[in-house]
């Protein structure tokens, strides 16, 4: 049987960057949350709220004002390094002038690992980097040096893989299949991951569990199905025969995507209950529109992450 360890515990994070004759900029307040080994955890916040501060305190390349980091307390190993790799914005983990073959070599010993020429092969042949292996890094494009980064933090083999932004600058292809590869290392390897990313896309794929921050304050922090069920938020596609301006019922309702095509008009809203689907209904049948089609779609993660950014009080309390 496997036993469920705790692989990250962030206890009370307190971290302020202090501005030259300006308020001191508090970007965490008392953040608190854990990550289960073989979990993989969203982290995520819209600009500013606190995600890159708080994934460089848990690497030790901050340190916090207040609070604890703790990593595989059972094992009581305590140094970031051993036991942990990090692919930060900006890809600023690799080193310009060595090739990528040579990152990949430091990398592997830095963390003590010899005899790893086939792993670096394949790492190298996985991100469709192996053409370029004897390229220095800073000669290699935006998402080369992206796909290089990641190939350096896996290659040491850690358990633990903070990933800030795993994505950005990648091709649609090498972002599919750096989501399946993901799965993968937590199902095939049991790794552990708390990744970052502004695509809910991605967050949907590969988190089970979200952990949502605004203003250095924990919102949310919960299974995304056990979110979706909370926000019990659902999106409806409305097609109505004939072009209407929507005044009045644009606003109340905050009607999204409203186009014209094929002289008909269509939208989609977000509404929390059924109170506010009839009232819909009933405010466009009394504005005299046609209606031609309605459609129930999925809720996705982005609606959920918007309603609780917009609704949660000073207090940081969201309000479901
Ligand atoms: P983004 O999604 O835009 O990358 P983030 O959630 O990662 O944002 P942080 O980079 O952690 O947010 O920033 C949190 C707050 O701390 C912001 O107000 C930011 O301006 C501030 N901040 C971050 N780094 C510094 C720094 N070196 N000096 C001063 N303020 C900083």
């Amino acid at each position: 049987m496997n036993m469920v360890t705790t692989a990250l515990e962030v206890k009370a994070l307190r971290k302020s960057y202090p501005m030259w004759r300006q308020e001191d900029v508090i970007a965490l307040q008392d953040v608190n949350f854990s990550v289960d080994s073989g979990e993989v955890v969203g982290l995520l916040g819209p600009n500013g709220a606190g995600k890159t501060t708080a994934i460089k305190c848990i690497c030790g390349l901050i340190v916090p004002d207040g609070g604890t980091v703790t990593y595989y307390e059972q094992y009581g190993k305590q140094n970031p390094a051993d036991h942990l790799s990090a692919v930060l914005e900006g890809n600023r983990n690799i080193y310009w002038r060595l090739t990528a073959r040579e990152n990949l070599e430091f990398f592997a010993g830095l963390q003590g690992r010899s005899g790893v020429d086939r792993e670096i092969s394949s790492t190298l042949k996985r991100f469709s980097l192996h053409e370029k292996e004897n390229t220095p890094a800073r000669k290699l494009s935006r998402g080369m040096q992206q796909k290089l980064a990641l190939g350096c933090a896996l290659i040491r083999g850690t358990d633990l893989l903070l990933l800030d932004e795993p994505t950005l600058g990648l091709d649609v292809k090498t972002s599919r299949e750096l989501r399946k590869y993901i799965l993968k290392l937590v199902s095939e390897k049991g790794k552990t991951i708390l990744l970052s990313s502004h695509d809910m896309n991605v967050v949907e794929d590969v988190c089970e569990r979200v952990i949502i921050i605004n203003n250095g304050k924990v919102l949310a922090d919960d299974r995304v199905d056990n979110l979706k069920d909370v926000f019990n938020i659902h999106i409806y596609s409305f097609v109505l025969k004939g072009k209407y301006k929507l005044n009045g019922i644009k606003d109340k309702y905050d009607l999204s995507d409203i186009k014209y095509v094929n002289g008909r008009t269509k939208f989609k809203v977000a509404l929390k209950s059924s109170d506010s689907f009839y009232n819909l209904i009933n405010d466009l049948q009394k504005s005299g529109v046609r209606l031609e089609k309605i459609q129930n779609l999925d809720t996705h993660l982005e609606e959920i992450f918007m309603n609780i950014i917009e609704n949660h009080d000073v207090s940081g309390v969201v309000k479901a």
